[in-house]
This record gives structure tokens, C-alpha cells and sequence, in this order.
């Protein structure tokens, strides 16, 4: 079985009306250089990613300028707390982990995200991003593990992909796909294949939580023999859909 969509043959020039950081649902922030909006911080197990099951602090950002189906965080869309960067790093220090992840909403849009990234590597902390790439991720600072999506059309959101993001990415970054059906899965497949990523970083593959089962997404890529690693979000496994797990 083939997918009918259109995957990009070459990675395009920055399209009209991209992303640009501080822009969020439309709306440009203007916050200080040391501040930013916080949703929440709180400490738990890293469900995603190659440092699943590791104790971590996470630091959620409010604000999101895209709108996935499948979104889980829509309370960070717009709840949250103005908050002073040497106060966020002080609560952050409050646990005992060297592990942080910065995420969303869309953390990178808020300027003070990058300085927030920076500050908290210069602390010693292993800091990894969460980001929708939608976003120019240049910036971030090469000590932080970039955790990008690839948004794909059963998302509702494939034309935010940022697709010269691809170029910043490094080893010691991940592409993350969230797979909603079959013809989602086959898109990535292709994308994948087509463009080498896993010769780039590691890629993996995640079920949205609600329309596709974890043995279905564990099938199709073993039937395809796919060089990915396969996640479920193993903080839903343990503790359901719950806020500040
Ligand atoms: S990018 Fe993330 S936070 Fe934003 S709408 Fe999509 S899933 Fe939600």
C-alpha cells in the first residue's frame, strides 16, 4: 500500500509567513529578555524520547501558535505565569535531578526560551527541548538535546514544518513523528526513507494516544523493518491523561 500524500522532493525555502519566535497564536510577545510566561513546573519521569524513565524536572511554557489535532497541553495555550528567569532556575534547583526538559506549548516562542536554555546548561543541567519545529532552531544552544516533531498531516498542522530545520539538526538531537492513522504512518515511512533522517539523528515513532493503538504503530514498523526507535508516553501509561505528570 502506498500513501496518496505529497511529501516534499527537496526541503524549501523558508515559506511566506513563517513562525518567528516571540509569535504566538497570532499575537507577538514583547515579554523582557528575562522573563517568560511558565504554565508549570514539576518533576516526573521523562515519558518520550531516548531519556524515557530518567527523573526530571519539567519547565512547561505557555503559548502555542499551532493547533494539532491530537494536542494534550491546550491548557498551556494560554495559562500561566509571568515569571522571572533567576526564579525559575531557583525552583528547578529545588530537585534533585540534572535532568531538565523545557516544553510547551511552543517554548521557542518566547525570545527568553534560548536564554532560559543557555542559563540552565551553564548550571550543569542535561537539557533537552521540546519543540513542534515550526520554529527556526538555530538559535538553541548546541549543549541542548533538541527533541523536533515533524508535524504530519493527520496532525492538521504539516504546513508549520520548518523544513530548513532539518540542516541544524545533530546527533545528539531526535526527530519525533506522532502517527494518527495508517496513511500518517506511510507518510513518515516515505519522508524517512527519502531523505535519510535516521542518518541525521535518531527518529522516533509515536501513536497519538487516542487513534492509533501502540501494537498497530509496533506492526507497521516491524512489517517495514524501520530503523526508528518506537515510544509510547510511558507517563500516560503510568498515571493516564493527568496534568503535571
Ligand atoms: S505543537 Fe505541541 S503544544 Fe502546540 S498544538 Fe501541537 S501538540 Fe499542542
Amino acid at each position: 500500500m502506498t500513501s496518496t500524500i505529497t511529501i516534499p522532493a527537496a526541503i524549501p525555502r523558508a515559506a511566506e509567513g513563517k513562525i518567528a519566535q516571540g509569535e504566538v497564536a497570532g499575537e507577538k510577545r514583547t515579554s523582557r529578555a528575562d522573563e517568560l510566561r511558565i504554565n508549570e513546573i514539576f518533576y516526573s519521569l521523562q515519558g518520550e524520547s531516548s531519556r524515557v524513565g530518567l527523573p526530571t524536572v519539567f519547565v512547561r511554557l505557555t503559548g502555542c501558535p499551532l493547533r494539532c489535532g491530537y494536542c494534550d497541553t491546550a491548557y498551556a495555550f494560554h495559562e500561566g505565569k509571568t515569571r522571572r528567569l533567576a526564579d525559575v532556575l531557583a525552583e528547578v534547583a529545588t530537585y534533585d535531578t540534572r535532568y531538565v526538559c523545557v516544553t510547551g506549548g511552543e517554548p521557542l516562542a518566547q525570545h527568553a526560551c534560548l536564554r532560559l536554555l543557555s542559563e540552565l546548561c551553564d548550571a550543569g543541567y542535561s537539557v533537552s527541548l521540546e519543540t513542534s519545529g515550526a520554529i527556526d532552531i538555530s538559535a538553541v544552544d548546541a549543549r541542548v538535546s533538541r527533541i523536533m516533531d515533524i508535524k504530519t498531516p493527520g496532525s492538521m498542522e504539516v504546513d508549520k514544518n520548518l523544513w530548513e530545520n532539518l540542516g541544524f539538526l545533530s546527533i545528539r538531537d531526535e526527530i519525533k513523528f506522532v502517527i494518527t492513522s495508517e496513511a500518517d504512518y506511510l507518510w513518515a515511512r516515505d519522508l524517512l526513507r527519502s531523505r535519510k533522517l535516521n542518518d541525521i539523528c535518531p527518529v522516533l515513532f509515536s501513536p497519538s494516544f487516542t487513534e492509533v493503538t501502540a501494537l498497530q504503530l509496533a506492526e507497521w514498523v516491524l512489517r517495514d523493518q524501520l530503523p526508528v526507535r518506537m515510544q509510547v508516553q510511558l507517563h500516560k501509561v503510568i498515571w493516564g491523561e493527568k496534568r503535571g505528570v
